[in-house]
């Protein structure tokens, strides 16, 4: 297994300076990742392994903004044992027992103590697993221990009374803890969590999936998550077969994209192993990635 690099990209979105963090690898299966597209089309993008898997990253993007460090996502966590990993192809153990995440706030000089503000645009484990660690004594507690945790009410309620398809990618373990310490902020709507920084309904993925617009000095950024999880899924109906409404998402990703293209914004992907974010167009037939 090995962790998609680089492990911290940095730029800057007006006066915001802000780095994606890769906290870690995955690998999930091919044509899952891709819903109704056939594998001759997606493995042009993406090629699979022996065992049909694409490489995928699991990206958090880290905001320096005056009010504090903003977090979005948390990657896997430590807490999943090896067969776990096995399974979803998880790399993403960094120094002293934690995680990349760990090692990319280091990186850029932060511990997790630093971290004001965690924003989560959903509670799968991939996202939210690292709101909370497994210290060395076997204890699960919040991974950022001064910071108020956001997520929609909705997706906490969704988390919390699964079913049969959605419950395989909800660790109670991942968000409990939070609720324990009275750290979470449930949020019901778009709304501004601190200055610029805006969380935006982007149903599907999951009912309350949300996502992260970001403005600064007249530019624009929208953290995607998993309402787009790499560039390859640009094509409007190139659509995860994990999404609990995809024709949902069809509409999220239709509407989404004219205001990203009409108004600058730069997308950032969670989810891809390689490119961090760029801009887009639509050339008549399809969105397509433009460098900026
Ligand atoms: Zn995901």
């Amino acid at each position: 297994m090995s962790a998609p690099l680089p492990l911290v990209q940095t730029r800057t979105i007006g006066k915001l300076t802000v780095h994606a963090i890769q906290s870690g690898g995955q690998k999930l299966d091919g044509g899952a990742m891709f819903g109704v597209v056939p594998k001759p089309l997606w493995e042009r993008r993406i090629p699979a392994d022996d065992r049909n898997r694409i490489q995928l990253g699991m990206r958090c993007l880290l905001i320096e903004h005056p009010s504090g460090l903003v977090l979005v996502d948390t990657g896997a966590g430590n807490k999943e044992d090896d067969k776990f990993k096995q399974i979803y192809g998880l790399d993403n153990e960094g120094a002293d027992g934690r995680t990349c995440l760990e090692d990319g706030l280091r990186a850029v000089g932060a511990r997790p103590e630093d971290v004001a503000i965690v924003i989560n645009t959903h509670l799968h484990f991939d996202h939210a697993g690292g709101n909370t660690w497994r210290d060395e004594a076997g204890t699960i507690k919040p991974s950022f221990p001064n910071a108020r945790y956001f997520v929609k009410r909705g997706e906490y309620d969704y988390a919390t009374h699964p079913n049969e398809r959605t419950g395989a990618s909800y660790f109670p373990r991942n968000f409990m803890p939070v609720v324990a310490e009275g750290m979470f902020e449930f949020v019901s709507r778009e709304r501004e969590i601190v200055k610029g920084i805006r969380v935006i309904p982007t149903p599907g993925h999951t009912p309350f999936h949300e996502s992260v617009l970001i403005e600064s000095g007249g530019e624009r950024a929208f953290f995607l998550a998993d309402m787009l999880p790499t560039h390859a899924h640009l094509p409007l109906p190139w659509i995860m077969g994990y999404d609990v409404e995809p024709l949902v998402t069809l509409e999220t990703k239709r509407r989404i994209l004219r205001r990203a293209e009409d108004e600058h914004w730069l997308l950032i992907f969670e989810h891809d192993a390689t490119v961090p974010w760029g801009y887009v167009e639509h050339d008549g037939k399809s969105y397509r990635l433009i460098n900026d």
